[in-house]
């Protein structure tokens, strides 16, 4: 399909690891922006499962298909990362309500850093609306089967690391 825009997006994220719920962010967006750029980010407080290289080449081997899509570390502010990849649109998955403080809060910061970047939310796909990188762990360390939440490569590598 071809997308409708030429704006360049970044779409920014822990993905520890990803998900079929990033998925359909990404593949919906791919649509819509020219270029959309995933982009990890990170949080010195926080502990991940996967290495930052681990995670990008999660990411990249999920998303070969999209030809407008490509995936970087970044040390630093999501705005930052956008100006760097000259995009003026950040991508943000909403799922629940729960969700909606933190990502307002998050939203008004980057506006506040950067007024001429603008925050674009998605709603979740009915099916992945409890889906996150978090439930994925969970399930996993109990040896659930996470095979229709996650794409083939990243269950073997999430259940690997649970061995
Ligand atoms: P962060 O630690 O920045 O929240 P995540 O990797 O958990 O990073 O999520 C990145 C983005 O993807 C966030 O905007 C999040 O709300 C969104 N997201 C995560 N899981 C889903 C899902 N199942 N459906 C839609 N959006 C999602």
């Amino acid at each position: 399909m071809k997308h409708v825009g030429n704006q360049i997006a970044v779409y920014s994220g822990s993905f520890d690891p990803i998900t079929n719920g990033h998925l359909d962010i990404i593949e919906r967006t791919a649509k819509i922006f020219g270029e959309v750029h995933i982009v990890i980010l990170h949080n010195p407080k926080k502990t991940y499962l996967f290495s930052r290289e681990e995670r990008e080449a999660l990411i990249s081997k999920a998303v070969t298909h999209l030809s407008n899509v490509t995936v970087s570390n970044y040390d630093g502010l999501v705005v930052h990362a956008a100006r760097m990849k000259q995009a003026s649109v950040i991508i943000r998955g909403l799922r629940a309500i729960t969700d909606f403080e933190y990502e307002m809060q998050m939203a008004s910061a980057n506006k506040m850093l950067d007024s001429e970047i603008e925050t674009f939310f998605l709603m979740t796909s009915n099916e992945y609306s409890f889906l996150s990188s978090t439930v994925v762990k969970e399930i996993a360390t109990f040896k659930g089967d996470i095979s229709k939440i996650v794409p083939k490569h990243v269950k073997e590598a999430v259940e690997a690391k649970y061995e």
